[in-house]
């Protein structure tokens, strides 16, 4: 009988990662693919930079011979609706439409990412978006040209990129958000206003510490204003929710495959190799709960994260040499306003804040708590944060890092 071979469910950063991994590693078995959207695996970060701002198309991950030259066998726009683990298959449907079919597994990878969480209530007005997917940055950009006024509901990373690409294309920004700053969830409040004086300067409004009530339509369906918590109607005629995301795992219910709690960040409950409770079951990327050695349990939604797990997974499958997590000091970036912001570390909101430098656009901060160094963040400071990682790897103490003044 043949092998069957990996299974990937999901087409993207991940999968395509894990699928090189796999081969370099010299696994020889058969490699598939299965993805829900009708395109190659494709990079996420431009969504809401370079290609709202139409300067890129899709800027897919490999050449299309990618996969042919490694045998990697791509199955587009077919959704995976059931996952069997006694039987080692999963079911498989056109999103066109069809009969499902069965395909045979050795080893089950899950990397379904995530899906964007929707304002309840406005779902049936037009002028109203979300950007997880191609398609909606294609339906997005293609209001703006039309479009005077627009609202963006949420300033975590993916709002505050689209309320700069939007005001770069010439559109009227009012970014809301009921934390005290944009970014506070992630940076804390002291770097968030750092970010809200970026905004401010590009003739962002922002308002924060304020809610929504509701996105209000006009009698054709047509959203026409954003309704804040103390009765103000911000016009709008392009309205994008950024309030976060859902991991994708409707697929597996009835599998047995645990979930993480939802306090725990949800997702797919995995080992430190990404390995699930079923046998021959990895997860990894967004989707993703991983426990690590320590026994803390975390799912993080950032490229350079999925990109090392796609690493170790693949040595669990394949045997090849298991790559150190660098994740152990995670990075992450955003680009605003031409200004690439940096992370490396893991800030917390409350960590003690040092800001060591700050001309008025650009600016560098260390993050500290019981006196230890924990995260860097910059912006347009990228030699300043690259620089810290080593420093990140151990313990060190807050004042080795400060300038004497400082410490
Ligand atoms: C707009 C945007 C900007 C971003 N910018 C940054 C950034 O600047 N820096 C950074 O660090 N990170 C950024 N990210 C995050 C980064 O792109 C993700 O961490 C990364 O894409 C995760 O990869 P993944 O493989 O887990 O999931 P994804 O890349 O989301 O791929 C999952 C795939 O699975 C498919 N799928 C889902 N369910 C099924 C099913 N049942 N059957 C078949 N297929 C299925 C989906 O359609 C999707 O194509 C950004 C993300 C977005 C959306």
């Amino acid at each position: 009988m043949s092998a069957a071979g990996v299974v990937v469910v999901g087409a993207g950063l991940g999968a395509v990662r894990l699928a090189e991994n796999l081969r370099a590693n010299g696994y020889e078995s058969p490699i598939t693919l299965i993805g829900a959207e009708p395109y190659a695996p494709y990079d996420r970060p431009p969504l809401s930079k370079t290609v709202l701002l139409g300067k890129d198309e899709r800027v897919d991950l490999k050449p299309a011979e990618f996969y042919g030259d490694s045998s990697i066998t791509l199955r587009l726009g077919r959704r995976v609706t059931a996952v069997d683990p006694k039987a080692k298959a999963v079911t498989v449907q056109s999103t066109g439409g069809g009969d499902a079919v069965q395909i045979a597994y050795d080893q089950l990878v899950l990397a379904t990412g995530l899906t964007s969480r929707k304002f309840p209530g406005a779902e049936k007005l037009t002028g109203v978006h979300t950007l997880r997917t191609f398609d909606d940055a294609v339906v997005l950009r293609a209001e703006i040209d039309a479009a005077r006024t627009a609202v963006v509901i949420g300033a975590g990373f993916i709002g505050c990129e689209v309320a700069a690409s939007l005001t770069a294309r010439g559109v009227q920004v009012t970014l809301v958000e009921p934390a005290p700053t944009p970014l506070a969830l992630a940076l804390g409040a002291q770097i968030g206003a750092l970010v809200t004086r970026m905004h401010t300067a590009n003739g962002v409004d922002v308002r924060a510490a304020i809610g929504v009530d509701e996105i209000v339509g006009d009698p054709s369906g047509a959203v026409r204003a954003v309704r804040l918590s103390d009765g103000t109607d911000v016009p709008a005629d392009i309205v994008v929710v950024g309030i976060g995301s859902i991991p994708v795992t409707d697929y597996l219910t009835g599998s047995g495959i645990e979930l993480a709690a939802r306090e725990a960040g949800g997702g797919i409950a995995c080992g430190p190799d990404g390995s699930t409770g079923a046998a021959d079951v990895y997860a990894l990327g967004d989707v993703a709960n991983w426990r690590d050695e320590s026994g803390a349990a975390r799912r993080v939604e950032h490229w350079n994260h999925t990109v090392d797990q796609a690493a170790v997974v693949a040595a669990a499958i394949a045997g090849g040499p298991r790559a150190p997590i660098k994740a152990a000091v995670p990075y992450f970036w955003s680009d605003q306003f031409g200004v690439k912001i940096q992370v490396l570390g893991r800030p917390r909101p409350d960590d003690d804040v040092h800001v060591v430098s700050d001309d008025g656009a650009r600016f560098l901060a260390y993050y500290s708590r019981d006196g230890i160094l924990t995260a860097v963040a910059g912006a347009g400071k990228a030699g300043a944060v690259m620089k810290s990682r080593a420093k990140l790897q151990t313990p060190t103490p807050i004042d080795e890092v400060l300038p004497p003044h400082q410490s």
